[in-house]
């Protein structure tokens, strides 16, 4: 059997960060992917955003790490060249209720160290853009936009250059003790398995992330969390939509989201959503009926927008830990004392993609 100081388990940007923290200090690592190449779930259905960490409640993982990745995300992006623009964002107030939580996303924003945000008033918020219908808005420096396909080959390459390995095609099935570690049953796409051990584990699986835990033997009572697959849909803004000069427009958070937002990115595309829809399984098409839907929710801040400039994009789903109208979750970063060397990332949804090169920082801090 083949023998790895660490396994990961996915090769999205979260587990490839993991794996690219462990291969600095450890001589052999290996990932761990079902699908043909890195970032083809979660990590490549998302709105590409790198965020401020705004939101969140003061102590929380999410904000520590969201603040912390986006500073080493602009570094890693900077040092190897990978596409991103500090883009800034604007959040918009459009009622009187509206501004008085803008407001307050605004105070708690410059308690959490979000980065220099600014208040603008509709006025000036209309004369940066045009076309915006808004009664206040906050301005974020620090939010920008990210390649995500280049920026997981940049970790895929760094990995292997440490001479780590990262494995596609190829599913974890079952994770049982050994008397010095763990041992990793394998299947690749051709049905040949194949099994490998560690000392150390990353279950850094997304959506499956439950369920490998469960695989890996971790008792009922210690995962006492539940996934709420959340859908997000996206529609891009065709020729006729109302021209927009910053990338990330965005309401105030609602539903389980951020709100429907019109993102622009690396290449100057721009899109609408996601919205939030709690799904039963994973089905990645965009209804179309939904076009109405979106652009009401849109028009409430920039109304010249109509149905028929939005066409079906793509789709992501979030793995929320909480289900409709739940309120905050956290990130869980779990090392069971019951299984020692195993660390489970679990309810890794928005802002996984900006926090991943932190996670990854903490996740190898944690396995000594
Ligand atoms: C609609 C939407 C919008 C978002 N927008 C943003 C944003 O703008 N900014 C931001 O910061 N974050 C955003 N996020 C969150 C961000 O995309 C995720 O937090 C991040 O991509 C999660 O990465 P991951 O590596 O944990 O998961 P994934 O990318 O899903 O990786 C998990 C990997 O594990 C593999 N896997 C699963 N089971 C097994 C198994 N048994 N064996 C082998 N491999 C397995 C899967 O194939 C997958 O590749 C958004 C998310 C969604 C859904």
């Amino acid at each position: 059997m083949d023998e790895v100081e660490a396994i990961v388990v996915g090769a999205g940007v979260v587990g490839l960060a993991c794996a690219y923290e462990l291969s600095r200090r450890l001589d052999s690592v290996a990932v761990i992917e079902r699908e043909i190449g890195p970032a083809r779930e979660i990590s490549s259905r998302n709105s590409g955003v790198i965020h401020a960490g705004i939101y969140y409640p003061k102590d929380s993982l999410k904000t520590r790490l969201c603040i912390e990745g986006k500073k080493r995300l602009y570094d890693w992006c900077e040092a190897r060249d990978i596409p991103h623009r500090r883009t800034g964002k604007i959040i918009v107030a459009t009622s009187s209720e509206d501004e008085r939580r803008l407001r307050e996303i605004a105070r708690h924003a410059n308690d959490v160290g979000a980065g220099e945000l600014r208040l603008l008033s509709g006025r000036e918020a209309t004369e940066q853009e045009p076309e915006l219908r808004c009664a206040l808005a906050l301005h974020s420096p620090t939010s920008g936009v990210v390649d995500v396909h280049e920026l997981a080959a940049s970790l895929v390459r760094e990995i292997r250059e440490a001479d780590g390995a990262v494995v596609y095609q190829t599913a974890v099935h079952t994770i049982r003790r050994s008397k010095t570690g763990w041992i990793v049953r394998t299947e690749d796409t051709m049905g040949r398995q194949a099994e490998l051990h560690a000392p150390r584990i990353v279950n850094s699986a997304g959506l499956s992330a439950l369920s490998v835990a469960e695989k890996s033997g971790l008792p009922a009572e210690e995962r006492p969390w539940r996934l709420y697959p959340c859908k997000g849909s996206y529609f891009s803004l065709g020729p006729g939509a109302p021209p927009t000069r910053n990338s990330l427009i965005y309401p105030l958070p609602q539903g389980g989201g951020l709100g429907v937002h019109i993102t622009a990115d690396i290449s100057g595309a721009r899109r609408a959503g996601p919205d939030a829809e709690y799904v039963d399984r994973l089905d990645y098409n965009v209804d179309e009926s939904r076009a109405e839907r979106f652009a009401r929710a849109v028009a409430r801040y920039l109304p010249a927008i109509r149905p028929e400039h939005l066409t079906p994009d793509y789709s992501g789903i979030r793995p929320k830990l909480v289900g409709p109208g739940g309120g905050f979750a956290d990130f869980v970063i779990a090392s069971p004392s019951s299984q020692p060397g195993i660390v489970h990332l679990i309810g890794i949804e928005s802002p996984g993609l900006t926090a991943a090169l932190a996670i990854g920082a903490h996740v190898s801090k944690l396995m000594g």
